[in-house]
């Protein structure tokens, strides 16, 4: 069995590797590497999907009793939604492409596993999320940004994105909003920092994912970050005003903060730092120490 690749062609020359993956698989290629899918949806509007390994099967399609199915590498362990939606669009464009649905699409994940999309079920959400993206494409207005560091954290729009989500102080910046959580604050008509740093914990607590114990952190991330000041987290009676003004903040004339930094998917702490400001001296010192290697 030979392996071809399309990773040569330059990524930006799309059509130029669309020809190149074509042609691999109408003369019945095993494995095509770093191929190239399109589907013309309308005139100007074209879908371009890049799996990793498209694998040859048995079946049909328009070149003959073969076709294909798409495969894609994942760092992650688990099938993530995510990851499944993408694979279905892969099925999506190659179905177009060879005139038949594949059987499956794979995604390979960490450890050798390997998970096979049910289309079926992901079809659906794949096509609202294509529908999605088609409105906001074609929208004059650009789309409200969510700051999910497991997705933007990687991603080339970053830099954009944070800049537009630093300029209104979007929440989806505060530690622990999660976009189901910030559906969830939205319908409460929290929408900014200042709603949530004023809001009362039994507001929040009894929504799906929240409970006291975040409702509480998530309420005090909003007044840290409002004020721009350390506040403590001490328990606090449930008929107080949850509401903390910069004076109730403690501050000394020399204050340290404790930072620490993980990698919980392989185990191991590689940080903790401190902070030492020092307002009699007006001096800041950071003292990391890092684990190099684990
Ligand atoms: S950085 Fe922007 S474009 Fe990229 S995933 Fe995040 S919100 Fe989406």
């Amino acid at each position: 069995m030979t392996a071809f690749s399309v990773r040569t062609i330059p990524p930006r020359d799309w059509r130029k590797g669309a020809q190149a993956t074509v042609a691999l698989m109408a003369a019945g290629a095993d494995y095509i590497v770093g191929g190239v899918l399109i589907d013309a949806i309308e005139q100007d509007v074209y879908l371009v999907s890049c799996p990793d390994i498209l694998v040859k099967q048995g079946g049909w399609s328009v070149w003959g009793d073969w076709q294909y199915a798409p495969v894609d590498i994942k760092l992650g362990k688990k099938p993530k939604l995510d990851y499944q939606v993408v694979a279905t669009y892969h099925a999506y464009v190659l179905a177009h492409t060879q005139g038949n649905w594949p059987h499956e699409s794979w995604l390979a994940l960490r450890e050798g596993r390997y998970h096979s999309v049910d289309l079926d079920q992901q079809l659906p959400k794949f096509s609202d999320v294509l529908n999605a993206c088609l409105f906001d494409l074609r929208c004059e207005v650009a789309p409200e940004v969510f700051i999910a560091h497991s997705r933007c954290d990687l991603c080339h729009w970053f830099s954009q994105c944070y800049q537009a989500a630093s300029a209104t102080s979007h929440l989806s910046l505060l530690p622990g909003v999660t976009p189901a959580r910030y559906t969830h604050l939205k319908a409460q008509s929290l929408l900014t920092l200042t709603d949530l740093a004023q809001a009362h914990p039994r507001q929040l607590a009894y929504l799906p994912g929240f409970g006291d114990a975040v409702a509480e952190k998530l309420i005090h991330q909003a007044q840290a970050t409002l004020y721009d000041q350390a506040i403590a987290r001490t328990p606090h009676n449930p008929d107080d005003s949850f509401i903390l003004s910069p004076q109730d903040l403690p501050s000394a004339e020399v204050e340290l903060y404790f930072d620490i930094e993980a990698a919980p998917d392989v185990d191991v702490i590689y940080l903790h730092g401190v902070l030492v400001v020092n307002h009699r001296q007006q001096t800041e010192a950071f003292h990391p120490l890092l684990a190099e290697s684990p």
